[in-house]
């Protein structure tokens, strides 16, 4: 994959790259990208590229992994192969997700180690936020008290911390992959989101860099979603 910026520093805004490729007008690869390509339940990132020969700009309204490089897909035809772009990430619906996303991460520590419970899916988007529970009956109390219990674990406000791993090294501790829904699994390097001294993940999103930027996580509801799947919603204030 080319250069995923946002690996790296996820506070990264705005960034210059070159366009390496366009297909059918409106499907942009880039030599460096900032912009977090839907996957693992996450949306993608939103924004523009402006090229700067001319000042058009082109909004992103799409990203996505294709072929195992990053493809934006762009609001109108005309960026060529070679052209120089400006680029703009969406503060604002990025700075969500991420909250949410750590939110979640904090939320899937309180579960298993409180109450051996595993999350089995996310989805996060800028309006909702859920994670799917493998549980037996459904709680909600049992839930609303893990809710609870992870703001508690927010309000210490521990450092998150990203570094990488090989895989060998990182296979020898299973709870690392407690959250890996669909990690790639034929990589030699991994990528691990460590919330300091309570849960480390393998995980390719963008996290914030300390607890208290989530703010409050407020449950919504639950329901069944099959035989052992509790699908639970939130939302962070
Ligand atoms: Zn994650």
């Amino acid at each position: 994959m080319q250069n995923a910026l946002y690996m790296d520093d996820s506070y990264l805004k705005e960034f210059e790259a070159a366009v390496v490729s366009v297909k059918d007008g409106k499907f942009v690869v880039l030599d460096r990208t900032a912009f977090f390509p839907q996957g693992g339940g996450v949306e993608c990132d939103h924004g523009t590229m402006k090229r700067k020969s001319d000042g058009e700009e082109f909004k992103v309204v799409f990203a996505g992994k294709f072929e195992g490089s990053i493809s934006h897909e762009v609001d109108h035809e005309g960026l060529k192969e070679g052209d120089a772009v400006h680029c703009t990430v969406d503060w604002d619906r990025r700075y969500n997700l991420m909250r949410c996303h750590t939110g979640i991460h904090v939320l899937c520590g309180v579960f298993s180690q409180e109450h051996k419970l595993l999350v089995t899916g996310n989805q996060l988007s800028t309006d909702k936020c859920r994670v799917d529970l493998n549980m037996e009956q459904l709680d909600i109390e049992l839930v609303k008290k893990c809710f609870g219990k992870a703001n508690e674990i927010i309000l210490q406000d521990l450092p998150v911390e990203v570094y990488y791993k090989s895989r060998e090294e990182a296979e020898k501790d299973p709870s690392l992959f407690k959250l890996a829904i669909g990690f790639p699994h034929d990589i030699d390097t991994l990528r691990i989101v460590d919330i300091k001294g309570f849960d480390a993940q393998a995980d390719g999103g963008c996290h914030v860099k300390t607890l208290s930027e989530i703010g409050t996580m407020e449950f919504v509801r639950a329901e069944n979603k099959g035989k052992q799947n509790r699908r639970v919603y939130f939302t962070v204030n």
